[in-house]
């Protein structure tokens, strides 16, 4: 049967329909099901972000980022943990999606080759963040040094060495992206790593440092991992770092604005299927907490919804816009939660409680790259461009 949006669409929300009843034996996982991703990738998700012409469906920015992001938001309703690691597939490549340039054939002959990696069901992520670099790839401390290794994919083979954490989705994804200076060099690139059935051991490149323990988005698997002479292959692009990571910022802040605002709608859902019957009951503190909270979630969805719609006009202020909404909807979210909690009582506090697992989840959104500190610098930089 050929695939169509319409379809991939059904089967994710069968899928998240379906996961919804696991909730919470869901939130109490530490750590990944290789099943989920396989439901996903059987469903066609990895290749949401593959071009039309090479068996995807992918057609554009304007027509297609929002298609991804709403997969990713759906998800997230069912499981936060899977919806952040299958945000990360289309954050990554979209590296390659999103920066065109027929004027650099090697580099064209590389976006070919990882948009048939997707094709083919390879997954995604990344383990770029350095402890101390305040998630700015650019400081990154690690190294790469040439090689003459196979390559895995077009482009020159390296072996990179440096601490990295925070790699969500270690043990699922295939591929993973990191950022080190090439030797000789001043300035930091992109690597592609084959993480596929790499034992984390330190018998071939990667050893992991530490086990993720995220007290929210806890089954993510953001280990944190060292790099020895791992092998990877360099970003083929000619220029700079920063044109890459800015023809992509837009769609990647959205999509991990779109996981948070999905688990924002689930909350506010669910507590509206557990209020309704005693609304009339509520004191007048908890019917402004929970009118707020409301408010909020709606608000949240705006600053979302602005975002896709910069997208899908092609404003050169996208950027700005995905943001603003994304700082934006990480404060309203962690308040969102707090309102509810605060409405529904302190049973909220319980690890039974689905509340007490999509607070901490929703923290995540601020920590997200550009972290927090970051996100003010850029947006400061912005707000007079
Ligand atoms: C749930 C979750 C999942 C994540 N998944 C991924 C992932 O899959 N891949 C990935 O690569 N990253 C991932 N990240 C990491 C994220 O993108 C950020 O890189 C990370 O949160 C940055 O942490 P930090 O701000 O504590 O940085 P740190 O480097 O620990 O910085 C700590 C503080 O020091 C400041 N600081 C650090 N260095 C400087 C400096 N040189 N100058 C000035 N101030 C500085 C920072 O602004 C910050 O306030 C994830 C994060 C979370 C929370």
């Amino acid at each position: 049967m050929t695939q169509t949006v319409a379809s991939l669409r059904e089967g994710v929300q069968s899928i998240a329909e379906a996961w919804k009843f696991q909730r919470s034996e869901r939130q109490a996982r530490r750590g990944l099901e290789r099943a989920d991703f396989d439901a996903l990738r059987d469903a066609g998700f990895l290749r949401a972000v593959v071009p039309e012409d090479m068996g995807g469906l992918w057609h554009d920015t304007a027509s297609s980022a929002r298609t991804v992001c709403e997969l990713v938001r759906m998800l997230a309703t069912a499981d936060s943990a899977v919806g952040l690691v299958s945000a990360m597939h289309p954050a990554v490549v979209a590296f390659w999606l999103l920066n065109p340039d027929s004027s650099q054939p090697a580099w064209e002959e590389q976006r070919r080759a990882v948009f048939a990696s997707a094709a083919e069901g390879e997954q995604w992520g990344t383990i770029t963040s350095e402890p101390g670099s305040g998630g700015d790839i650019g400081r990154t401390r690690a190294t790469a040094t040439p090689t003459n290794d196979v390559s895995l994919m077009a482009g020159r083979s390296y072996v990179v060495t440096g601490d990295k954490h925070f790699g969500s989705g270690s043990g699922i994804a295939d591929r993973m992206i990191t950022t080190a200076i090439p030797e000789g060099e001043g300035e930091p690139t992109i690597f592609a790593i084959d993480v596929r059935d790499r034992r984390w051991d330190g018998t071939a490149g990667l050893t992991l440092i530490a086990e993720w323990d995220g007290i929210g988005m806890a089954a993510t698997q953001s280990h944190a991992m060292r790099l020895d002479r791992a092998p990877g292959v360099r970003l083929a692009r000619q220029g700079l770092l920063s044109d890459v990571t800015a023809g992509a910022g837009a769609f990647v802040a959205t999509l991990f604005t779109a996981v948070i605002v999905g688990v924002l709608d689930e909350a506010v859902a669910v507590a509206k299927q557990q209020l309704r019957s005693k609304a009339a009951d509520l004191r007048a503190y908890e019917q402004v907490e929970w009118t707020r909270a409301v408010n909020d979630h709606w608000l949240a969805v705006q600053a979302y919804e602005g975002s896709l719609r910069t997208m899908e006009a092609g404003d050169p202020t996208a950027l700005f816009a995905a943001l603003c909404a994304k700082e934006a909807v990480a404060e309203l979210a962690e308040a969102t939660l707090g309102r509810l909690a605060r409405v529904i009582g302190g049973g909220t506090f319980s690890r039974r409680s689905p509340f007490a697992h999509w607070y901490e989840d929703v923290r995540a959104l601020g920590f997200l790259r550009p972290p927090w500190g970051l996100a003010y610098d850029n947006l400061f930089a912005l707000s007079f461009a």
